[in-house]
């Protein structure tokens, strides 16, 4: 069997103050065809999978592009096409082909395109033509398009969030591709629209069990795949919300009644679903009122991974102005900051002004006495199902009780090695601020007694009634929805 496996993604945050451009995806990963690293990474499952499972049977692999970028603002125009066009001459090198494999997210939007997805898959269907498999693996915070299903043969989302099930899945893609590939299997595909978007934490109930009745569901009488698509508030785009994608082996009706059944299921579980989140006063109160610590605040506003540029000071300021110590707060973007700590070396006492500076949503500067505690050039953090994570080169700082570590390279708190690769000891802190909106959970629960989740302002706002959408379909629950 002839396999090619590729990777285009990043999740496009519309209203994300920086353009995703050419250099946020060399700065996350790009590595062109047969270039993959030994280690997969958050987008590479397919190919991973495929590697694993075509050294079992003998398969011929072709590695195609692999590129992912730090969520952000709308992508250039010239970043998507030139990105898209290279995976495609990539497929074209290599064909004839049995299956092709893509990693994808799902949310990616570009000048121009509402559905880079849709746009991507279209073109590879007419490149293959009708009778090759092509599969794809998907972030489960997209947006599951008419285009995207049309134009594949089988997608599965990663069920869990935050998503530590990326090569599972992967390898459920590869089989039942292969499965299709040798006529065991056609799948056949069925979606049901929620009309709602919800955010869906696996980590707890009522969203831990549905996981596991999806799982249940697989495998067995004709049902072949069962994805619960999230959704991704902050891209304004038509088909934005919550969504069921079922595929049974060749049974459409089966499809369409599991699918509804499973829509009905979720909207059943919507005010379970949603998260509480209050103000950085209250948050703060909450934290210093628990017995005991460390206490995680997940300041989801201003979440890289959401497409914030992740250098808020809103809840820092507030810390500080309340005299709140025996603190930490990470990852803050702040490039020029390093370069300054870098050069007044381990131990300095300096005068910074830290954070605060891509957009009114990232607020005020902080400036600050400090100490530099930790320098390290080209920190990798543990990022999610253990692929290595770039920070470039970090500082952590202290100021009035408060370690800051301070990254050049934009990422979310992911693995508690972020802290602790600088010296920082979080298990000592009473407070761990972490710019994240849930991926950090799956490591810092180890570590946390208490978890919160801060409604701060930011590019990621939790608020979503008070973003301007225009594209989006609305009103959806709770969107424009009285409450
Ligand atoms: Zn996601």
């Amino acid at each position: 069997m002839r396999v090619f496996s590729a990777s285009l993604a990043t999740e496009t945050n519309t209203f994300g103050p920086m353009p995703t451009g050419l250099s946020s995806f060399k700065d996350r990963g790009h590595f062109p065809a047969g270039k993959h690293p030994d280690a997969m990474t958050l987008f590479s499952g397919p190919l991973w999978a495929a590697r694993m499972r075509g050294a079992d049977r003998g398969w011929q692999l072709f590695e195609g592009m692999v590129a992912g970028a730090q969520p952000s603002g709308t992508t250039t125009r010239h970043a998507y096409e030139t990105l898209r066009d290279e995976l495609l001459d990539d497929l074209r090198a290599v064909l004839p082909v049995d299956m092709v494999l893509l990693g994808l997210h799902g949310a990616m939007v570009a000048d121009g395109y509402d559905d880079c997805e849709g746009d991507l898959l279209a073109r590879v269907r007419q490149i293959v033509g009708p009778k090759v498999v092509i599969g794809a693996e998907l972030d489960p915070h997209n947006h599951l398009t008419p285009e995207m299903v049309a134009n594949s043969d089988l997608m599965i989302s990663f069920k869990e969030y935050p998503h530590t099930d990326v090569l599972e899945r992967g390898l459920e893609l590869v089989d039942i591709c292969a499965a299709m590939v040798e006529g065991k299997v056609k799948p056949t595909a069925a979606v049901v629209d929620c009309d709602m978007i919800v955010t869906v934490h696996t980590s707890r109930e009522p969203a831990l069990g549905f996981v596991k009745r999806m799982q249940s569901l697989e495998g067995k009488d004709g049902v072949l795949s069962v994805s619960l698509t999230h959704g991704f508030s902050w891209g304004d785009v038509p088909e934005m919300g919550t969504k069921v994608l079922v595929y049974t082996d060749g049974d459409q009706a089966k499809a369409d009644a599991l699918a509804r059944q499973l829509a009905d299921e979720v909207i059943a579980m919507r005010d379970g679903l949603t998260v509480n989140y209050p103000s950085i006063d209250a948050s703060l109160d909450e934290a210093l009122a628990f017995d005991g610590g460390p206490v995680v605040l997940s300041d989801g506003a201003d979440n890289p991974g959401g497409g914030a540029a992740s250098d808020s000071t809103f809840i820092l300021r507030r810390m500080v102005e309340r005299g709140i110590a025996n603190a930490a707060l990470g990852p803050l973007w702040d490039p020029i900051a390093v370069r300054i700590a870098f050069d007044a070396g381990v131990g300095a006492k300096l005068a910074m002004r830290i954070g605060g500076k891509i957009s009114p949503l990232s607020g005020d500067p902080l400036d600050v006495e400090c100490t530099v505690k930790a320098l390290k050039h080209d920190l990798v953090m543990t990022g999610l199902a253990g692929t290595p994570t770039p920070m470039g080169d970090c500082a952590l700082i202290e100021t009035n009780g408060i370690q800051i570590v301070l990254i050049t390279l934009r990422n979310q708190a992911m693995g508690t090695d972020l802290f602790t690769q600088l010296g920082c000891d979080l298990a000592a802190k009473k407070i761990i601020v972490v710019k994240s909106s849930q991926h950090f959970y799956a490591s810092y629960s180890k570590v946390a007694k208490h978890v919160i989740y801060a409604g701060a302002p930011g590019a990621v706002t939790l608020d979503l009634n008070t973003l301007p959408y225009k594209k989006a379909r609305l009103p959806k629950w709770p969107i424009g929805v009285a409450a």
